[in-house]
């Protein structure tokens, strides 16, 4: 299954895409993870992502171009994979296209602007592994402690409620366009997000043809 989750910044992507991951036993992709570990780690691209991502912007095509032709060309790839966050804008898709990639399914994750301003003022994330949590909807076992590598929970920079505002205004206008582009394909799925987690699981397993 090669498969792309669109959905607006904290609709749940993320933590979707990790029980997919599971399910089907195939790798993760996010862009967002690669890029900020980059930026941890001070390299050349992670320091020129910064800038971008610090604004709530999005990080030039040819960067993340880039990131993902590499990525996708390592052995884990090969029986498939879950792209969450990329691709993000029209020329993205088009380049994944290119490398003659052929994506069976397209999920988008719906979830209303004012539901996304409140769900990322509780998100939670470690900086050391990259997972991510929800003060209410997905807790750790240890309050502000990753349940996977033990270290301290913290707030995205980029989860501040202005920059929040932009990458919402991003997302609608970059890389909302992808829905027309994957539905004149025949790929498009769509699952409403659902107040409680397990429902969003169901509905997105139930659209995928997964049992859960
Ligand atoms: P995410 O964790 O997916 O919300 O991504 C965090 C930030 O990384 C975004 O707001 C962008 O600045 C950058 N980013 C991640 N994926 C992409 C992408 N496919 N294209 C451009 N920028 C990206």
């Amino acid at each position: 299954m090669k498969l792309i989750l669109l959905g607006a910044p904290g609709a749940g992507k993320g933590t979707q895409a990790e029980f997919i991951s599971e399910k089907l036993s195939i790798p993760t992709i996010s862009t967002g993870n690669i890029i900020r570990e980059a930026m941890r780690e001070g390299t050349q691209m992670g320091t020129l992502a910064k800038s971008f991502v610090d604004k709530g912007n999005l990080v030039p095509d040819e960067v993340v171009i880039g990131i993902i032709k590499e990525r996708l060309s390592q052995d884990d790839c090969a029986n498939g994979f879950i792209l969450d966050g990329f691709p993000r804008t029209i020329p993205q898709a088009e380049a994944l296209d290119n490398m003659g990639i052929i994506i069976d399914k397209v999920l988008s994750i719906e979830v209303a602007d004012k539901d996304i301003v409140h769900r990322m003022s509780g998100r939670r994330v470690c900086p050391a592994c990259g997972a991510s949590y929800h003060i209410e909807y997905k807790k750790p076992s240890s309050e502000g402690i990753c349940n996977l590598c033990g270290a301290q929970l913290i707030i995205r920079n980029d989860d501040k409620p202005e920059t929040v505002l932009e990458r919402l205004k991003v997302y609608h206008d970059q890389t909302e366009p992808l829905k027309d582009y994957y539905h004149k394909q025949g790929k498009l799925l769509v699952v409403q997000g659902q107040e409680e987690l397990k429902d969003t699981t169901r509905l997105t397993f139930s659209a995928l043809e997964l049992d859960l």
